[in-house]
């Protein structure tokens, strides 16, 4: 059996979840558009433009009500920080948007930074980097090239890696609370050990007004024909795709049992609502038959 549906605790879960995105951070991107069909570039798109970050409704340039915080939290590679720089700079022209990408995987992290040197110099002025567990983002650090000879390498007695990964010596001051205008997660949520503690972390760090937003992959509640083939896809091609162009099986099933494992549409919209957010209707939108959705919720 995969560990995927095996008991584990949640600092075991966090070392698996470390392991894999390290595995497979340099394959990433094309592994994305392997297994989508290119589908997760039109989801990631339409977020982002459902959010239209520094959009002024009053006024075309800098928002009236001041400069906009997103915190993209799990953000890997950068795939959503990247379209709400170009969303806010370039289609709202509203340079004063500046996102931070965080991620507790400095190995994906390390790919996002190399990969934002493309981008137009005040975009990547507006971009930072931090290290950081999404259920607890009082404990940050600035990102660290990698590999580094500060790796961590010892475990506290809950076999917790992140005492040992924030070392108070390097780690910086808390994600303040009320200091994010967006906060956004796409396709990590399903990897945090404990949600509503990464949900309580995200209202915190919110402003009064603030927007969560999560797009995450779903249940596929479309035709039967539909809901079938995209099982057989998941179970069985996406580990061997896994295992063909990534050399990694392991990786790419535990991605697949992930997916099967997370809440569904309305259970997760009522974890959300029990954080303390407030939803607009239903409080999701699906993608694709439900294959993915987006949720939010606001703070009030
Ligand atoms: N948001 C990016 C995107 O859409 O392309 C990356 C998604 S990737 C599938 C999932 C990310 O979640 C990985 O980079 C992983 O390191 C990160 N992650 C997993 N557990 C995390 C946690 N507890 N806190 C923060 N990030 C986490």
């Amino acid at each position: 059996t995969h560990f995927g549906y095996e008991t584990v605790t949640e600092g075991e879960k966090r070392e698996r979840v470390a392991g894999v995105f390290t595995s497979v951070a340099e394959s990433y991107d094309r592994m994305n558009d392997l297994m989508s069909f290119g589908w997760h570039r039109v989801w990631k798109d339409h977020f982002v433009a459902s959010l239209n970050p520094g959009f002024s409704p009053l006024t075309p340039g800098p928002d009236p009500r001041g400069p906009q915080h997103i915190l993209d939290i799990a953000g890997g590679t950068g795939d959503i920080a990247f379209r709400m720089l170009h969303t806010a700079h370039v289609v709202n022209a509203n340079p004063a948007v500046r996102v931070t990408i965080s991620d507790i995987n400095r190995a994906m992290l390390t790919v996002g930074k190399q990969r934002s040197t493309t981008l137009p110099a005040s975009q990547q002025a507006s971009l930072s980097f931090v290290e950081a567990n999404a259920e607890n983002l009082s404990q940050t650090r600035p990102l660290h090239p990698y590999p580094s000879p500060i790796e961590p390498t010892t475990h506290d007695a809950h076999g917790n890696t992140e005492q040992a990964f924030f070392d108070p010596a390097t780690s910086t001051a808390s994600i303040p609370s009320a200091s994010v205008d967006l906060y956004t997660v796409a396709f990590g949520i399903r990897n945090f050990s404990n949600i509503p503690a990464a949900l309580r972390e995200a209202y915190r760090v919110l402003k009064p007004g603030g927007v969560f937003a999560c797009l995450e992959f779903s249940k596929a509640d479309a035709h039967p024909v539909f809901n079938a083939l995209y099982k057989e896809w998941s179970f069985r091609a996406i580990p061997l795709i896994g295992q063909l162009v990534a050399a990694d099986r392991d990786s790419y099933q535990y991605l697949v049992e992930s997916i099967e494992r997370f809440p569904s549409q309305a259970e997760f919209r009522d974890m959300i609502v029990d954080a303390g957010f407030v939803v607009a209707g239903d409080g999701w939108e699906d993608l694709t038959g439900g294959v993915a959705a987006i949720h939010k919720g606001m703070k009030p």
